[in-house]
């Protein structure tokens, strides 16, 4: 495995950018999650280290060389797909072996070798003994599993996976999600895996890079990225959220001018926005000090019901959870407090 340095790079299509300026260093066996909605420039940069693609401007440093110059069939990348790339018409054996058997003749592995390689591969991916099947006879899961040891049998230098489960049922990604841990620890290939789905990122990865517009909002662990989350965005990427404009006066945090019964962080004060978890929260009867919204809409969430507010003079949107047998009327008012939550300055 190699370190991956990516140096301020800046991908402009006509003339809205991609990405802005991104910067990421990442070390040999690191296994990294880019996560973010649709259209963050996920896929670019993963194009870009892969060179199918060139960046405007910026430097991608392969184990502190310049990889850029580097001419995609000599950067040995493994790659995998949302929509499994295998060959119809070849079987499993063949679809694995391809990236060997198409080398040029002087790094081209003997036939006998070839074979043991996949066969092992076979063994890692819990596909042995499928090796003549052609990928019509195999489930999704098993073509992304062959797909994986494609991508893994030309021993790359670096594994880029670009939602490769996300054309799967909920349960098959779950699976899968664990097992890509696995292999990941056996064979510590340096691999970014591209997801929009924030628990598939936060479970699987070393590091999370959060990315939004172009731009890496966050890199963290899974602990980092939950617990300190650098900005709203993130806050409400990682998991249901409530976000309200407040201000924070004399050490408390006010909405429309009122205390609402929550500390202000030490030393701040000004605009800010407060966010809190919609299940984190308590509800207030006894008159205190708290946000107080009209009940707008409500409906069964999981084990409780979820109500969504108007709160405050402008009427924001929040939503919080209430007990399941706590049903409320549409139109009436409800008063609480989170028992967690974030300010974030404006
Ligand atoms: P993601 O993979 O995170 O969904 P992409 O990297 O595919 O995002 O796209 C990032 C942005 O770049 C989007 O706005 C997309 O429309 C734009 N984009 C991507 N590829 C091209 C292209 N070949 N030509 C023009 N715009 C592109
Ligand atoms: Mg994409």
């Amino acid at each position: 495995p190699i370190d991956v340095s990516i140096e301020n790079v800046v991908k402009a299509f006509d003339d809205t950018p991609a990405l802005h300026g991104v910067s990421l260093d990442v070390k040999a066996g690191e296994l990294v999650a880019l996560l973010g909605p649709s259209g963050s420039g996920k896929t670019t940069l993963l194009r870009i280290l892969a060179g199918l693609d060139a960046p405007t401007s910026g430097r991608v440093l392969f184990d502190g060389s310049d990889a850029l110059g580097l001419p995609v069939q000599d950067r040995n990348i493994g790659f995998v797909f949302q929509h499994y790339a295998l060959f119809r018409h070849m079987t499993v054996f063949d679809n694995i072996a391809f990236g060997l058997t198409v080398r040029p003749r002087a790094s081209r592995p003997p036939k006998a070798e070839i074979r043991k390689r996949v066969l092992h591969l076979l063994d890692l991916v819990q596909l042995g003994g499928l090796e003549k099947r052609y990928p019509a006879q195999l489930s999704g899961g098993q073509r992304q599993r062959v797909a994986l040891a494609r991508a893994l049998a030309i021993e790359p230098r670096v594994l880029l996976l670009d939602e490769p489960f996300g054309a799967l049922d909920a349960q098959v990604r779950k699976d899968l999600r664990r097992w890509l841990r696995e292999i990941h620890d056996r064979t510590g290939h340096t691999t970014f895996f591209v997801t929009h789905d924030q628990e598939e990122a936060l479970e699987l990865a070393d590091r999370v890079v959060v990315m939004s517009k172009g731009r890496i909002e966050q890199v963290g662990t899974a602990d980092e990225i939950y617990d300190q989350p650098a900005s709203p965005f993130v806050f409400s990427f990682i998991g249901e959220s409530s976000l309200l404009p407040v201000t924070l006066v004399d050490g408390q945090i006010q909405l429309d001018g009122r205390p609402v019964g929550l500390a202000a962080p030490q030393g701040q004060s000004g605009t800010a926005t407060l966010g809190f978890r919609p299940h984190d929260i308590a509800i207030v009867q006894d008159g205190g000090p708290a946000i107080s919204g009209q009940i707008i809409a409500e409906r069964r969430h999981g084990a409780r019901r979820r109500l969504e507010l108007h709160v405050g003079a402008e009427a924001h949107r929040a939503e919080i959870d209430v007990p399941a047998d706590q049903g409320r009327q549409i139109g009436s008012q409800v008063a609480f407090r989170p028992n967690h939550w974030r300010i974030f300055p404006a």
